[in-house]
């Protein structure tokens, strides 16, 4: 498989001040964040919010600059005829695709020329014809992520972000949704990376998977390997926070260590840390994970 995306030690800080807002941005830091992604393969990204997630979305797709590092997408060739981006976020609130005051068809029929490719998609998404008489300000939470989603696909993306597409939704959304999103990569052939939450949501989904904490990475590799055999102590407490349904109260971090912090971002969490900890971090390579511990389980 050919490489898609690559990314090479992108960092970025959030101390640009808004000139609109006059407050400083809400982005997150990241620190040093480098990964290949192939083309036609799933990527989740999880953490708990703050950790950067959707920061990282936001550079990917071109929304935000990174200070530093290198970002190579398809390495310079874009593929999308039309001059679209060919990397489209589906972001959780869907506001940027959906105008309240406007039927859906009207959206739908303005994105798509093609009226049978319009059909196509609609089928796919189980979009539904009686959605289209639906001003945008009448939609479900699902049913705006669907309409978002037909909008997206209008331009034929070639890497499709999904920015946290379970958050609030009931599990048998979820799985519904879960469903829609293999149908999608099967049939359209297209490489996505899915943001979430969820450790358990990404398993059944994502091929691969990067573990975010702080603007770090804390583990990456397969996804399989990282869940059933976790090396690093977040990744660790992500699980058994999943499993024993541990409140997100019980983990909340310390800020300020964080952005002070030179070298593990966990360390103000970490029960395993040593002095070390607060310099350097090792990287430590087996066939399919990348960990970034001194102290690995
Ligand atoms: S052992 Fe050290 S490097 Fe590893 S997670 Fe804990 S604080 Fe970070």
């Amino acid at each position: 498989m050919s490489v898609l995306l690559e990314l090479e030690r992108i960092s970025y800080s959030p101390s640009k001040i808004s000139l609109f807002r006059k407050n400083i941005s809400s982005e997150v830091i990241l620190n040093n964040i480098s990964f290949n992604l192939e083309k036609g393969k799933t990527l989740g990204i999880v953490g708990e919010s703050g950790s950067g997630k959707t920061t990282l979305a936001k550079i990917i797709g071109g929304i935000l600059k990174p200070d530093e590092g290198i970002l190579n997408y398809n390495f310079g060739v874009n593929t999308n005829k039309k001059g679209n981006n060919p990397i489209q976020i589906l972001f959780q609130n869907s506001n940027e695709l959906i105008n309240p005051s406007r039927k859906v068809g009207n959206m739908l029929n303005e994105s798509y020329e093609s009226k049978d490719k319009l059909s196509d998609i609609c089928i796919l998404l189980d979009i539904q014809s009686g959605l289209f008489e639906k001003f945008g300000h009448q939609l479900s939470g699902g049913e705006r992520q669907r309409i978002g989603l037909a909008r997206l696909l209008s331009v034929n993306p070639e890497l499709l972000i999904l920015d946290e597409p379970f958050s609030a939704q009931d599990p048998d959304s979820q799985k519904s949704f879960l469903s829609l999103f293999k149908k999608i990569k099967s049939e359209l052939d297209i490489t996505i990376i899915c943001i979430s939450h969820d450790i358990y949501l990404l398993k059944e989904f994502a091929d691969d998977l990067i573990v975010l904490f702080g603007g770090n990475i804390m583990e990456a590799g397969d996804v399989d390997n990282i869940i059933n055999s976790p090396r690093h102590p977040y990744t660790n407490l992500l699980i058994e926070a999943f499993n024993y349904k541990l409140k997100r109260s019980d983990f909340k971090e310390d800020k300020n260590q964080l952005l002070k912090n030179k070298g593990c971002s966990f360390f103000s969490r970490c029960e395993k840390s040593s002095n070390k900890c607060l310099e350097s971090v090792d990287i430590i390579k087996s066939a399919s994970l990348i960990t970034y511990c001194n102290h690995p389980l």
